[in-house]
C-alpha cells in the first residue's frame, strides 16, 4: 500500500559529517567542541562537549516539519516547568534567539536544534530488571505523563506509525513488508484481536500529548546503592504527540519484556503497578492496556520489517528483527482475558467479566455429576502434605498409589509437589488449575448439564454452555460424538481411559486456551479464570485456593510481624514460604523449588529418613532428661570421641552451638583460674551473654568491637584477601598480632584462659585461615598458660572434605572442641569435647546438666547423623562437589570484576563481591539484591562477612555437581545481565 502515510515516515536519518556538525554549531549557536556522533534512526544527533557543558545538536530527518520540532521544544519546556522529578533535556537558543534553525545538509534543508545532554546509563543496558526497578520504571512513565498533562499545541495532532490509535491502519499498510506468511498472518491476526478489545473502551481512553517512545533506550538510569538501576531521566522528545495516555505505558512495557526466565506478564503487571502508584488507571485504560501491548509489539514487527524491506544490508534492522518478533512470540502467548485479570490483582481492582462469569458458574446448581463418586479420598499433594515424604513424590505411580484402589480427588489451585522440577531456573508449571480424578479405566462419565461439543481434545473433550467451558481429559468419548453435537444433562459422554485419571477443567470464557497447570506467579489470575470444577463430581468440594497451610508469603509473614520479635532475623527482605526440604532443595509452597546453599545445619540434606525415622522410634520408647542412664547418649559419646584425637576424650552435651561455646569459655576459665579471652575481630560465636561477648562480627551486631568487656582481646582476623596482611608472612604477622594481645595482658599482670577461634572462618565469609596461623597461635597461646577452643559448630563434621575436623587441616591438636548445628541435622544437639583433666576440673563449679542436651531423641539423631555421614560418603562428596564449584567459581572470578575472591573449600565457601578488583570497595547492597535475583533463578544464598558483602556457599554436604552448577550458572547469569 505505497503512498500511505506510514510509508514515508521511515526516511533514512541524515548524516552528518564531523566538519558539518562543527560548522553548524559554531555558526549559529556560537559553540564548539569536542564532537561524538550519538546516533538516532531518525535524526543526526552529535554530543558536543562545550567549554560550558555537554550538549547535543539535533539535526532533524528532512521529513520533520519546522512546526513538529517547536513542538517538541515546547514539550520539554512545559514538563520542565512542573519540576518533575527526572531529569530532560531543554533547547538552547541559537545567535538569533531561535530554537529550531533552518540550516542546508548537502543542498537539502532541514533543521538544527541545540539541546542539553542528559547524562546517565541507558536503561536498555540493563538486560534484567528486578521488580522494584520494573515498578520503579512505571512511576517514571506516570511521572512523564502527568508533566505532559495540560500541554497543548496545533502540531501535536500528527500522523505516526507510533500513534496507538491507529494500530490497525499501520498494521495493514506495512503488513505486506512480511515476507514469511505464517508471520504475516501472525502479525494481522494479533492487531485485528487487539482491535477489537480496543474498539470496547477506545472512546473511553484519556488522551493527552505523551512522549510516545518511553522505551528503556530513552530512558536514563544512574547507579542505585544495591547496583540496580535507578531512574534518573529521560530523552528523545522525538515522537511527542497527542494520542491515548495508557498508550505511553503501553510502549514503555513492550520495549524490554526483560525477564526472559518468566512470562512476559509479569513484567507488563509490574510496570503497571509502579504506574498505577502514581497516576491510578482508569477502567478502560486497565482494559485497553494488554491490547495496546499487542498492538505495540506488531506495530514493532512490520515496522522492522518495512525498514529491512527497504535497506536489506541494514544489519541493525536485520539483528532487531530476531529481537522484535520474540518480543511478538512471549507477548501471544499470554491470553488477553488473563492480563486483564493479572493486572486487576495486582492493581487491586474488581474482577474482570470473564473471572464474575467464573464465579456466578460457581453458584449454579449442577443436576448431573460427571461420575459418581461417593465419598471419594482427596488427596494433598501440596508442598505442606504430611501424606509425602522421603522423595516418594518424585515415584510416577504415586497417585494410584495414594489412592489404594479408591477413588480419590486431587485438589484444584493446589501447587503439587510432584510438579515441582527441581534445578530449574524458571518457575515450574505446578499450579493445577482443574481437579482429577482417580477412576477404574471403563468408568462411564456423563454430561454435567445441556452442553455442546464445542471441540475434541486429545483424549478429551471441550464443552460449552455459551458461558463457561468444561474441559474433560482423560476420557475416551463415544465414537459417534462430533463437534457441534448438543449434548444432553447425564448422557454418556464417554469412559474413563488408561491410566484412570480423569481431568476436569472449567475456563470462563468461551473458547479460551488454558493450559492444566501454571506457575505459582500466575496462579491467581489464572484461578479467577479457572473456578473450582469439583461440583462437577457431586456433593465433595475440592479446591486448595483457601487451604490455610498454603497461605501465601506475604500473609504470613504480616502474621509473624505481628508477633516474632522484630530483631528475630528472617532471610531476604520478601522472603519465599518455605514448608518443605528434600536433600538440598527446599520448596516454597507457591510451587518453587530451590538448590539450598545456606544450610550447614541441614548437613545431611534436608528431611534425612534416617535421622527422621531414629528420632521417631526414640519418641515412641523414652524421651526424657540427660540425667537418667541409657545407651544412646553414651554411644554418640563414643563414637564422637573416636573421631577426635587423643587426649580429647570427655563430652558434654547441649542443644546448640551458644550453649556449646559459653561452657567451653566456663570450662577454660575454671581449669586455667584466668578469665580473658583472645578471639577473632570479625568472629561470631553465639548468642549467650558470654559467646555475645566474644562475638564481634559486624554483620550480627554493627556496635560490637566498641562494646567488648576487658576480658575480651580482639586478634585481627587473618584474612589474607582484606586484612592488614595479604603477603607470603601474613600467617606470621597475624599470628604476631595474637602474641601482642599476649604481651598486652602479661604487661597489665593477666594472662590468658583461652584462644577461641573457628579454624575456617565462616562467619567472616569462609576465610581460611593462612597455612601455619593457627599452630604459631596454639603454641603462643599454650606458652603464656592458655587453652585453645576450636569452634567447629559451622565448619566441622566433613564439611571442608579434607578431614572431619576443620582443625586437622592445620596440625594441631585443640584443647577444647564445640560442636553443633550439624551434630543433629537441624535437631538441638551440641557437644563440647576436651581433655579429662579440663572436664574434671569443672567439678568445682558443682555439677553439670543441660536437661535436654543429648536426650534419648537428641542422642538418637546425633548417631543417625553421624551414621549417615559415612554410609553416604558425605565428606567425600564435599570434597568433589566442592573441588567442582572451587574450580567452577574461579573460572567465573577471571570474568566478573565484581568478584573479589573465592574463599573456602570443601562445601563450606564464600564468594566476596566487590565493587572494585582494586580498592575491593565490598559490595554490601549489591549482594543483598544478587541474593534476590539469584532466588528468582532457583538459588537461596545469602550474604556473609562484616561487609554482608560475601555469598555464603554451605549447602548440604549431598550437594550435586549439576546444582552446584545451576548456582554458578545462576550467578553468572546475574553478574552478566544484572539484577
Ligand atoms: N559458633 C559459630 C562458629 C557459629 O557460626 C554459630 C552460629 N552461627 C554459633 C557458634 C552459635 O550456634 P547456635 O546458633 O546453634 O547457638
Amino acid at each position: 500500500m505505497i503512498g500511505s502515510p506510514f510509508e514515508s515516515l521511515s526516511l533514512p536519518a541524515p548524516v552528518l559529517s564531523p566538519a558539518q556538525a562543527a560548522a553548524i554549531t559554531s555558526e549559529h549557536f556560537g559553540v564548539t567542541g569536542e564532537l561524538t556522533e550519538l546516533g538516532s534512526n531518525q535524526e543526526a544527533n552529535v554530543l558536543v562537549q562545550a567549554p560550558a557543558g555537554a550538549v547535543v545538536l539535533k539535526v532533524a530527518n528532512p521529513a520533520f516539519a519546522a512546526a513538529e520540532l517547536e513542538l517538541q521544544n515546547a514539550a520539554m519546556l512545559h514538563a520542565a516547568a512542573t519540576r518533575p522529578p527526572f531529569a530532560l533535556p531543554h533547547p538552547l537558543p541559537a545567535l538569533d534567539g531561535r530554537t529550531v534553525v533552518p540550516v542546508l545538509l548537502d543542498g537539502v534543508p532541514t533543521h538544527a536544534r541545540l539541546l542539553t545532554f542528559v547524562p546517565g546509563d541507558l536503561l536498555v543496558d540493563r538486560p534484567v530488571l528486578a521488580e522494584p526497578v520494573l515498578e520503579s520504571f512505571g512511576r517514571l512513565v506516570a511521572q512523564v505523563g502527568a508533566a505532559l498533562a495540560g500541554f497543548e499545541h496545533p502540531a501535536a495532532e500528527r500522523v505516526l506509525q507510533w500513534d496507538l490509535r491507529r494500530v490497525g491502519e499501520v498494521v495493514d499498510a506495512l503488513a505486506s513488508h512480511v515476507g514469511e506468511a505464517g508471520r504475516r498472518h501472525q502479525v494481522l491476526a494479533l492487531s485485528e484481536a487487539a482491535a477489537e478489545r480496543l474498539a470496547v473502551v477506545r472512546d473511553g481512553l484519556r488522551q493527552q500529548v505523551v512522549h510516545a517512545d518511553l522505551a528503556d533506550y530513552n530512558v536514563l538510569t544512574r547507579r542505585g546503592a544495591d547496583g540496580r538501576p535507578e531512574m534518573s531521566g529521560v530523552i528523545d522528545f522525538g515522537d511527542v504527540m497527542r494520542t491515548w495516555l495508557v498508550g505511553d505505558l503501553a510502549t514503555a512495557v513492550t520495549a524490554g519484556l526483560w525477564r526472559p526466565e518468566r512470562s512476559a506478564l509479569l513484567d507488563v503487571v509490574a510496570v503497571a503497578r509502579g504506574y498505577h502508584e502514581t497516576v491510578p488507571l482508569t477502567e478502560p485504560e486497565v482494559q485497553a492496556l494488554w491490547p495496546l501491548v499487542v498492538a505495540r509489539a506488531a506495530v514493532l514487527a512490520v515496522s522492522v520489517e518495512h525498514q529491512v524491506a527497504h535497506d536489506p544490508a541494514n544489519r541493525v534492522a536485520a539483528a532487531e528483527r530476531d529481537r522484535v518478533w520474540a518480543l511478538v512470540d512471549r507477548v501471544a502467548e499470554v491470553p488477553p482475558t488473563l492480563a486483564e485479570e493479572a493486572l486487576r490483582l495486582a492493581l487491586g481492582l474488581a474482577p474482570g467479566l470473564a473471572a464474575r462469569r467464573g464465579s456466578a458458574w460457581a453458584a449454579r446448581p449442577i443436576a448431573i455429576p460427571l461420575v459418581d463418586l461417593p465419598a471419594p479420598v482427596v488427596l494433598d499433594l501440596a508442598v505442606t502434605s504430611p501424606a509425602l515424604v522421603d522423595g516418594e513424590w518424585e515415584d510416577p505411580g504415586l497417585v494410584h498409589r495414594l489412592a489404594g484402589g479408591q477413588p480419590a480427588v486431587m485438589r484444584h489451585g493446589e501447587p503439587r509437589l510432584l510438579d515441582i522440577a527441581v534445578d530449574s531456573v524458571g518457575e515450574p508449571d505446578a499450579v493445577s488449575l482443574g481437579t482429577q480424578v482417580v477412576l477404574p479405566p471403563g468408568t462411564s462419565v456423563r454430561t454435567p448439564g445441556d452442553l455442546v461439543l464445542a471441540a475434541a481434545l486429545e483424549h478429551g473433550v471441550r464443552l460449552a454452555d455459551g458461558e463457561v467451558d468444561v474441559l474433560v481429559r482423560g476420557v475416551d468419548p463415544r465414537d459417534d460424538l462430533t463437534e457441534g453435537d448438543l449434548l444432553r444433562s447425564g448422557e454418556v459422554l464417554g469412559q474413563v481411559g488408561p491410566p484412570g485419571i480423569l481431568h476436569v477443567q472449567v475456563v470462563a470464557e468461551p473458547g479460551l486456551d488454558s493450559p492444566a497447570r501454571t506457575t505459582g506467579s500466575l496462579a491467581a489470575a489464572w484461578l479467577a479464570l479457572c473456578p473450582d470444577p469439583s461440583r462437577l463430581l457431586g456433593p465433595t468440594r475440592v479446591s486448595a485456593v483457601h487451604d490455610p497451610a498454603l497461605q501465601p508469603a506475604e500473609h504470613l509473614l504480616r502474621r509473624r510481624d505481628a508477633v516474632v520479635a522484630a530483631v528475630q532475623e528472617h532471610y531476604f527482605r520478601t522472603p519465599p514460604r518455605i514448608e518443605r526440604g528434600w536433600r538440598h532443595h527446599l520448596y516454597d509452597v507457591g510451587g518453587r523449588a530451590y538448590v539450598d546453599m545456606v544450610n550447614n545445619v541441614a548437613v545431611l540434606g534436608h528431611s534425612h529418613p534416617g535421622v527422621a525415622d531414629a528420632a521417631a522410634r526414640q519418641y515412641r520408647l523414652l524421651n526424657t532428661n540427660s540425667r537418667f542412664l541409657y545407651e544412646a547418649m553414651v554411644r554418640l559419646a563414643e563414637r564422637v570421641v573416636a573421631l577426635l584425637p587423643e587426649p580429647l576424650d570427655s563430652v558434654f552435651f547441649v542443644n546448640s552451638g551458644s550453649e556449646a561455646v559459653d561452657l567451653a569459655l566456663r570450662l577454660v576459665r575454671t581449669a586455667t583460674g584466668r578469665r580473658d579471652v583472645v578471639a577473632l575481630r570479625g568472629g561470631y560465636h553465639g548468642w549467650t551473654t558470654a559467646t555475645d561477648e566474644v562475638s564481634t562480627s559486624l554483620q550480627d551486631n554493627p556496635h560490637a568491637p566498641g562494646t567488648r568487656p576487658p576480658w575480651v582481646h580482639l586478634a585481627a582476623m587473618p584474612n589474607t584477601y582484606r586484612g592488614e596482611h595479604r603477603g607470603p608472612d601474613a600467617a606470621d604477622r597475624y599470628a604476631d598480632d595474637v602474641r601482642a594481645r599476649l604481651a598486652e595482658m602479661a604487661d597489665q599482670g593477666r594472662g590468658p584462659a583461652a584462644f577461641l577461634a573457628e579454624p575456617l572462618s565462616g562467619n567472616a565469609g569462609g576465610v581460611e585461615l593462612p597455612p601455619g596461623y593457627l599452630a604459631q597461635v596454639y603454641a603462643a597461646v599454650r606458652s603464656a598458660g592458655g587453652l585453645c577452643i576450636a569452634d567447629e559448630v559451622q565448619v566441622g563434621y566433613g564439611r571442608l572434605g579434607t578431614g572431619f575436623w576443620g582443625f586437622a587441616e592445620h596440625g594441631v591438636v585443640p584443647d577444647v572442641v564445640t560442636m553443633a548445628k550439624a551434630a543433629g541435622n537441624g535437631h538441638p544437639l551440641g557437644f563440647v569435647v576436651t581433655r579429662r583433666e579440663v572436664a574434671e576440673a569443672f567439678g568445682s563449679q558443682g555439677s553439670f546438666f543441660s536437661s535436654v542436651g543429648g536426650s534419648p531423641v537428641s542422642s538418637v539423631v546425633g548417631l543417625a547423623v553421624l551414621d549417615a555421614l559415612e554410609r553416604d560418603g558425605l565428606q567425600h562428596n564435599a570434597a568433589l562437589v566442592g573441588a567442582h564449584l572451587s574450580d567452577r567459581l574461579r573460572t567465573l572470578a577471571d570474568r566478573h570484576p565484581m568478584i573479589g575472591a573465592i574463599h573456602g573449600h570443601g562445601l563450606y565457601q564464600g564468594v566476596e563481591l566487590v565493587r572494585d578488583p582494586e580498592t575491593r570497595e565490598p559490595a554490601t547492597h549489591e549482594a543483598v539484591a544478587v541474593c534476590e535475583r539469584l532466588l528468582d533463578l532457583g538459588v537461596l544464598s545469602q550474604p556473609a562477612g562484616d561487609h554482608s558483602n560475601v555469598l555464603k556457599v554451605k549447602p548440604p554436604l549431598c550437594l550435586t555437581r549439576r546444582s552446584a552448577d545451576l548456582f554458578v550458572d545462576a550467578l553468572d547469569d546475574t553478574l552478566s545481565r544484572g539484577w
